[in-house]
């Protein structure tokens, strides 16, 4: 997909095409730096005033929320303004033919296969993508969200929803129910650069587009000369296979100053922040640093409860039960995981198999093959219907809750 800036905005008409509620996260962020005309197709409300749709729809909205709850209820009601002062004409499919040279900019999965089909385009590569645009971390968070999804389903090639990098198994913090597995490493350890350069690389020369590439640990902040050289590399910057670029953090720890230089450059970056309570001392400061140097962030967890994924080693369910998670299981897609040089299904399988606990299937993405042979293995991987030996021991869709952050004092957890 190609890239939407500001800064190469050249004054061609531009065309959302998505439903409107997805349209509306965009509009908002966009409002910050356009004043013209933005036209949104969508079919179902096509000639109807944008503004009034979005009042009734936020009103709905509105009235689930308590009233004391009055900071969500003033935001509500000062993106009602925003929008009604926006210059937005909403048209059909009919209409949208003469926009094929503008800026058509894929605002939502849904429709996809019918903009396609009305504007005589053959996928992705033909529209813009919004996200380098977009000035808020929560914006480009839904952006990335609605497009996991659809890359997943693009059976042609080899697009893929989410993956998640690990720099390292250390961490800062040592959680007892770490879903990333890094409290029953004995010794969580330093992965070389040259391991995970060589895998980032290899696999951006075999994918054709990546929703949203993650770089995680333990903690990424530990690691922050290969946060530079992977923001550096010419597959990462010249080609348009990845849409958004993620950094995840848990708030203990400052980004440098070189660093966040190298970041600011990246506008298809946002900053995910873990909010681990007391234990994310950084967190204001971190805020304050990206604020300055005007790089996206959104902030998670603020729930006082985190998901539970279960004793590794415990079995939960037979092999029906597991298949079954397995085929409805949304991280298949969206955190897809690279540890230790290799590609696996999701950071249970990955760390799991790494850890001993599991026999996991991965590709090995350092095997000396040739471009094409790692892409058919890849594809082959990604799309396998066999569930990993994990999914039997895995509860993170069972809805069960425990509390957030739980410190084991630097203590390795042994089953
Ligand atoms: S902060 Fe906690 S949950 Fe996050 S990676 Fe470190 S140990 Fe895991
Ligand atoms: S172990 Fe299986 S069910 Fe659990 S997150 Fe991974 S793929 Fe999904």
């Amino acid at each position: 997909m190609k890239e939407f800036t500001w800064e190469k905005y050249d004054g061609r008409r531009i065309l959302l095409c998505g439903p409107f509620h997805t349209c509306m996260t965009i509009l908002l962020d966009f409002a910050e730096s356009y004043n013209g005309t933005i036209y949104i197709c969508d079919n179902e409300n096509a000639g109807e005033d944008y503004g009034l749709l979005a009042e009734e729809y936020l009103n709905k909205c509105l009235e689930h929320i308590g009233d004391e709850d009055i900071y969500i209820r003033e935001m509500i009601s000062e993106d009602i303004s925003i929008l009604n002062s926006m210059d937005i004409r909403i048209v059909s499919y009919d209409d949208i033919g003469s926009f094929r040279e503008d800026y058509v900019i894929l605002a939502g999965k849904t429709f996809f296969n019918m903009y396609c089909k009305v504007l005589g385009f053959r996928g992705l590569e033909d529209f813009y993508s919004a996200v380098a645009a977009l000035k808020k971390g929560f914006a480009k968070q839904y952006y990335f969200s609605y497009f996991n999804s659809l890359y997943r389903k693009q059976k042609e090639g080899l697009y893929i929803g989410g993956v998640e990098i690990n720099l390292t198994k250390r961490c800062s913090l040592r959680c007892r129910e770490c879903a990333n597995l890094i409290q029953y490493y004995e010794k969580p350890e330093r992965i070389p650069a040259e391991t995970v350069i060589g895998s980032v690389k290899k696999l951006l020369s075999a994918v054709d587009g990546i929703a949203m590439f993650k770089l995680l640990g333990g903690e990424p902040l530990l690691e922050q000369d290969l946060i530079i050289q992977i923001l550096s590399l010419p597959e990462l910057k010249d080609n348009r296979k990845v849409l958004g670029i993620q950094i995840t953090t848990n708030g203990t720890m400052l980004f440098r100053e070189d660093v966040l230089r190298a970041m600011q450059k990246e506008k298809r970056l946002g900053v995910l922040l873990s909010n681990y309570g007391n234990l994310s001392v950084k967190e204001e400061e971190l805020k304050e640093q990206l604020t300055e140097y005007g790089i996206a962030f959104s902030e998670i967890g603020l729930k006082d409860e985190w998901c539970a994924w279960g004793d590794p080693k415990h079995v939960y369910h037979d092999e029906g039960r597991a298949k079954y998670l397995f085929d409805y299981c949304k991280n298949k897609s969206i955190c897809t995981t690279v540890l230790d040089g290799k590609y696996y299904t999701c950071p249970r399988t990955a760390h799991g198999d790494r850890l001993g606990f599991y026999n996991e299937r991965s590709v090995d993405l350092l095997a000396p093959v040739e471009t094409e042979v790692l892409r058919e293995q890849l594809k082959a991987y990604y799309f396998r219907s066999d569930s990993p030996e994990a999914c039997a021991s895995c509860t993170g869709h069972c809805g069960i809750r425990i509390e957030r952050a739980t410190q084991t004092n630097g203590r390795k957890i042994d089953l």
